[in-house]
């Protein structure tokens, strides 16, 4: 089966989304190929409370809401998709997938995002959605009146600790330095939380459990001693690593495989444009993905008019 468009976008997180709706009130055919869940990391969190205009609004339903409106410009959105196989060398970029057959376009714009960092250590893959977890809006309702430990000092970390603590009994933050990199608000938000303790200069070493996890082992890093944690949640919020393992063979990208694009979000190959935080740049938010999309959109729909 072959599915022929315009444009092909790989990423349904807010970058891909916000190029989606660009793009197809253009009048151009567009097809997003998410491989994951629609929003991507940004369907994630419980509160969004930075998005210019909306207020207060859950990760889940502005999700929703930029997918309808791609959808309500003719934009197609097919989310769970495992794709095979990319090539984009040619005039016509191809793009294989398993089940929903080869799609083919004229341009390519990777929205591909990131993926939560793991700690890498031992029983983290055995107890991962065991008890262990990436995501608060998922797996918070699991811990309800239970203790949990958030692993982080970020803003990720520091804001999903407050916001797990509508579930959880108690909330402990583990972070590896004796200060922190989220913004002053969340930190102090997360201090004067009756529900919230810190462990600070330390991180986990490892996990044990039986059927489900039962407890981390907290490594304090000035002193190098450790001690056992009996717990019943761990939420690790470490950072982010970009998705581009498949386009490292064929796209530029810089030593922490984060894609090279140009002020028009193209990359070295003609036709093949990439945006959000997959691609090389300092700040993350919803608001930078946003932007980055409507640059990637814009330039493409530059790119074809003068493939004409
Ligand atoms: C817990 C958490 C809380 C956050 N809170 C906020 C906040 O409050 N405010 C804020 O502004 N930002 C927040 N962020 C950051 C924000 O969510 C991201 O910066 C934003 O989602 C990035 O958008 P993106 O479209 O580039 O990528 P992503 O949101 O990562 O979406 C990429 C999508 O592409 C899919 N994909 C990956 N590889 C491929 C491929 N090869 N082909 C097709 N699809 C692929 C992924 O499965 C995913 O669905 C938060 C992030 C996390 C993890």
């Amino acid at each position: 089966m072959e599915n022929k468009y315009d444009v092909i976008i790989l990423g349904g997180g807010p970058a891909g989304l916000t190029a989606g709706i660009y793009l197809s009130r253009s009048g151009i055919n567009t097809v997003i190929l998410n491989e994951g869940i629609t929003g991507g990391q940004m369907s994630l969190t419980h509160k969004i409370a930075n998005y210019p205009g909306v207020p207060d609004v859950s990760g889940y339903m502005l999700s929703r809401t930029m997918q309808k409106q791609a959808e309500s410009f003719g934009c197609k959105v097919l989310s769970n998709v495992k794709i095979s196989d990319y090539d984009f060398m040619g005039d016509e970029k191809k793009i294989k997938t398993e089940r929903r057959g080869t799609f083919i376009s004229k341009a390519v714009i990777i929205a591909s995002g990131g993926k939560s960092r793991e700690l890498k250590v031992p029983g983290e893959k055995e107890f991962a959605g065991k008890g262990i977890s990436y995501c608060a809006t998922c797996d918070g309702d699991f811990f309800r009146d239970k203790e949990i430990i958030v692993v982080g000092g970020g803003n990720s970390a520091l804001e999903e600790a407050v916001a797990l603590t509508q579930y959880a009994s108690k909330v402990t933050v583990v972070h590896e330095f004796d200060y922190f990199q989220a913004h002053k608000k969340a930190v102090e938000e997360a201090k004067n939380h009756p529900k919230i303790e810190f462990i600070l200069n330390s991180t986990i070493s490892a996990f044990y459990g039986s059927m489900s996890l039962e407890k981390a082992v907290v490594k304090n890093l000035k002193t190098g001693q450790e001690y056992d944690m009996k717990i019943d949640g761990v939420f690790i919020f470490i950072g982010y690593v970009p998705q581009t393992k498949p386009f490292k063979s064929i796209l530029s990208l810089n030593k922490r495989d984060e894609i090279i694009v140009n002020e028009n979000m193209m990359t070295n190959i003609p036709g093949i444009f990439a945006a959000g935080d997959c691609t090389a740049k300092r700040y993350r938010q919803i608001t930078t993905a946003v932007s980055d999309g409507t640059i990637a959109a814009l330039n493409v729909i530059e790119y074809i008019q003068n493939q004409l």
